[in-house]
């Protein structure tokens, strides 16, 4: 365990941002956060894992929670497929890529996705295609209030595109600690969406690896996003609206080149696409720039402050609601 008071929270945001937190209390294992629960109860908790979703818009006045409980293991095992428990500060790719070694397959499409096993459940992250939910089996944590351990099923959860109960009427109760995945040994591959099936050129799709998945997902997510140490971000700032047909066939009579797809809730449209149609990309504020190859992604181009991303978000919010009508929500969580 390790607790430091005003401590700098620089390495726990990708943001490049420096805020300092009250408190900042780092465990190794479930007694440990039983501990800290106990020792600052009452008290505001903010559980970080890399910071890679947060926007602090000022010093966190409370006590930061950082897993440093890194294992995985396998928990039960049949023919076809493989359950591995992984603890919730295990870097979200260091586990993809010991799944790959071992021929695993479900979350090869998640690569390089910054960020920890524990925020994945919250976050219910996703890429080309998949998400985190379509292989999380069960979410293990500790009550806040209690520290009480519950164990949580996927249907518990109430997954949804980037959300989760964590993040809703949860929020800020559980601290997670362990999460289990449910792997394929065979088939399983994703690789329909985005592409990524045709940058596979002249291969037998179903004799790819979920190592050489990785691998080009890697590959084609350098050439679009910033890598996190080069420049801050916080991936895309902003979820795809999803829109309703009606909406959406107006705007298509006016917009014949608007991309969409269709999904159980509506018509969701890129807001990459809605972002560039309103010539935001480049646009600057202060540090802050909408990033050049992927206008979904705002970055700190140096020295930006969290007002600089945070103006500028509203900026990019308020040009697409007044040309298309479309209310955009941010995917990143501000801290207050
Ligand atoms: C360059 C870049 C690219 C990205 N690309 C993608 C992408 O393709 N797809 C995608 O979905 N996301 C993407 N993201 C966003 C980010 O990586 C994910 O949201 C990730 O899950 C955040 O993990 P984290 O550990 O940094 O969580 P944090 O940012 O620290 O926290 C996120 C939320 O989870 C909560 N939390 C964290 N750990 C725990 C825990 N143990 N228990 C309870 N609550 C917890 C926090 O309180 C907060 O509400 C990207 C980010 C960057 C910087």
């Amino acid at each position: 365990m390790k607790i430091e008071e005003h401590a700098s929270l620089t390495a726990l945001n990708t943001f490049g941002l420096h805020p300092n937190a009250r408190v900042l209390a780092e465990f190794d294992n479930k007694d440990e956060l039983r501990a800290l629960l106990h020792r600052y109860s009452g008290e505001r908790f903010l559980t970080v894992g890399e910071g890679s979703n947060l926007l602090f818009l000022r010093d966190f006045d409370g006590v930061v929670l950082h897993s440093r409980m890194c294992r995985a293991r396998a928990l039960k095992e049949t023919k076809d497929e493989v359950w591995i428990e992984a603890e919730s500060g295990l870097r979200l790719d260091d586990l993809i890529q010991q799944l790959a070694d071992m021929d695993l397959r479900g979350l090869e499409n998640l690569s390089h996705i910054p960020g920890t096993v524990g925020a994945s459940a919250v976050q219910n992250v996703g890429a080309y295609g998949v998400e985190a939910k379509d292989v999380i089996e069960t979410v293990r944590a500790i009550a806040v209030q209690t520290g009480e351990e519950v164990t949580f099923t996927n249907a518990d959860c109430c997954f949804a595109y980037r959300d989760s109960r964590f993040k809703n009427d949860w929020k800020d109760q559980y601290v997670i600690t362990a999460v289990t995945f449910r792997l394929k040994k065979e088939g399983g591959l994703r690789l329909d969406y985005g592409g990524l099936g045709n940058a596979f050129e002249g291969r037998e799709l179903s004799q790819l690896t979920p190592l050489e998945v990785r691998e080009k997902v890697i590959e084609i997510r350098r050439r679009k996003l910033p890598e996190v140490g080069e420049f801050g971000s916080a991936g895309s700032f902003f979820k795809n609206p999803v829109i309703s047909p009606t909406c959406f066939e107006a705007l298509q009579t006016q917009y014949p080149a608007m991309p969409h797809f269709d999904t159980s809730d509506g018509v969701k449209v890129p807001a990459a696409w809605l972002i560039e149609q309103c010539g935001l990309k480049g646009c600057q504020h202060g540090g802050a720039r909408v990033w050049d190859k992927q206008p979904l992604v705002i970055v700190n181009a140096g020295n930006a402050s969290a007002e600089d991303i945070r103006l500028l978000a509203e900026k990019v919010m308020k040009d697409v609601s007044g040309r298309f009508g479309i209310t955009l929500s941010p995917e990143v969580n501000y801290i207050e």
